[in-house]
């Protein structure tokens, strides 16, 4: 038998059997994975940084951190995550019982992407495991050296009839995909997850899709350039501009855009110094086709900051570009790069009329010093998440639902709504079998008395 094929033999017959269910087994799973955090963090900032020479700051707080605030938090409400929901009742059940039980899908499977290898495949197995579920995780094959600590690692920390890791690149995915699984969860580009889709649809598998996309930042005339250039990049240029939440562009006046540009030039500096190719702050492109591809959107509208490139070491500089057309390839797709268009606008009209012309973005940022201008973006617009005044912080709060809209993907979780993601809401009744009596009024045959139900 196929190798993957048995894998996926032997976990359902692991899920069948009841393995998960006990909130006991996934405390213990979960215990697992926080023991792996534990155990392995040198070996994951190491293997972070060959694959993406991710700083040891970034590594900790963007992927460390945040997966392990999760298995805590998971581990503090698990109990009470799982309990049956009472729900109200009409004449005929008020003496039954009647709940929503947060029952495991099944067999899951978890495909995660690159950019965050490690967060964005462990923070969705913390639902996952938390909901009871069975399941098969596929870390990305770019991200070589850290799908290496996932395949051979990783499951020395859990049940290993219950989860498994399958390495493989789109070929090996495809192949997993043409398998019947109860639920899948896959993060990463549009054009993939249209292939994710359409592949679960044979199965009527229900899916969320964390998708990507180009997330406008609207900045107002009445803001301090500095402390707004210092936000936007920082979360422009974190891990690379490699980020999915990422401000892709700015929309501003041209006023704001001269007052931007010696902001940005400071921030940069200031981040990572008169050289950011020597900054041990600043990471480097994935990959060669990455790499090639940002190299061709430096040549959009003209370079006003950075602009350099090195191919031997895969390095962009952080880089602003300004005059830039919207029939050009950096304001046709998502950039994923240290690449930041400025695009100026006349008016928050027009602005909005901009942002409302495209996709639905995964995030959307407004600065203003004024809180009706960034409210009034916020209810004129659409997006995944919204933030005010800042990048991505949006993101830090687990009591927020991380997820996109349209075309930056469907469904969410984080915290309790991972949990959600990864539960069916089954629908319970539990009747009397006694007070017959009180049934007999809806039996045929019908006679005006039915109607008195
Ligand atoms: P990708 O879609 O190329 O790959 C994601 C996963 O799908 C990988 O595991 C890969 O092996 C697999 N895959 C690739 N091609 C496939 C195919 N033809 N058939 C089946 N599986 C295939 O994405 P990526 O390049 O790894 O990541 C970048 C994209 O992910 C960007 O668009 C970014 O915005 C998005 N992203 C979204 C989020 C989010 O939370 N919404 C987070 C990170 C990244």
């Amino acid at each position: 038998m196929d190798p993957v094929e048995d894998t996926l033999r032997r976990l359902r017959e692991a899920f069948n059997a009841g393995r998960t269910r006990p909130a006991e087994f996934r405390v213990e799973q979960l215990k697992g994975l926080s023991r792996f955090l534990q155990d392995n963090r040198q070996l994951l900032q190491d293997a972070l940084a060959q694959d993406l020479h991710k700083s040891a700051f970034e590594s900790e707080v963007s992927e460390i951190v945040i997966s392990q605030g999760e298995v805590d938090l998971a581990l503090r409400n698990l109990q009470a995550w799982m309990k049956d929901e009472s729900v109200s009742k009409n004449l005929a059940t008020q003496l039954d019982s009647a709940f929503i039980r947060k029952e495991p899908y099944g067999l899951v499977l978890i495909i995660a992407p690159w950019n965050y290898p490690v967060n964005l495949m462990l923070v969705p197995l913390v639902g996952a495991i938390a909901a009871g579920n069975c399941v098969v995780l596929k870390p990305s094959e770019i991200s070589k050296n850290t799908e290496k600590v996932l395949v051979e690692v990783l499951p020395r920390y859990l049940d290993q009839s219950c989860f498994a890791v399958v390495p493989g690149g789109p070929q090996e995915t495809g192949k997993l995909l043409e398998h019947k699984f109860d639920y899948i969860f896959f993060t990463g580009s549009p054009h993939v997850g249209k292939i994710v889709m359409t592949a679960a649809a044979k199965h009527l598998t229900p899916v969320t899709l964390e998708l990507g996309g180009k997330n406008p930042c609207y900045v107002d005339d009445n803001c301090d350039p500095q402390t707004v250039a210092n936000r936007v990049a920082f979360f422009r240029y974190f891990n690379t501009g490699q980020t999915c939440v990422a401000p892709d562009y700015i929309l501003c006046s041209p006023e704001m855009q001269e007052r931007l540009l010696p902001a940005l030039q400071s921030a940069i500096t200031r981040f990572y110094g008169d050289d950011p190719q020597s900054s041990p702050n600043l990471g480097r492109i994935i990959n060669q086709k990455h790499f090639k591809r940002l190299q061709g959107l430096l040549g959009c509208g003209r370079v006003a900051i950075g602009g350099q490139s090195d191919e031997s070491d895969r390095y962009i500089a952080p880089t602003v570009l300004v005059d830039v057309q919207e029939t050009e390839p950096v304001m046709q797709e998502e950039i994923f790069g240290p690449i930041l268009p400025l695009v100026t606008v006349r008016s928050l009209d027009e602005a909005i009329d901009f942002i409302n012309r495209r996709e639905k973005p995964l995030a959307l940022y407004a600065f203003s010093n004024c809180s009706q201008v960034v409210r009034e973006v916020l209810a004129r617009t659409s997006s995944g998440g919204f933030c005010g005044n800042d990048g991505f912080m949006h993101m830090t709060l687990a009591s927020l639902p991380f997820g996109g809209v349209g075309a930056s993907g469907i469904g969410r979780y984080h915290g309790k709504f991972s949990f959600d993601t990864f539960s069916h809401q089954r629908a319970c009744l539990l009747r009397s079998p006694g007070m017959e009596k009180i049934n007999d009024i809806r039996y045929p045959p019908y006679s005006p008395r039915n109607l008195r139900l």
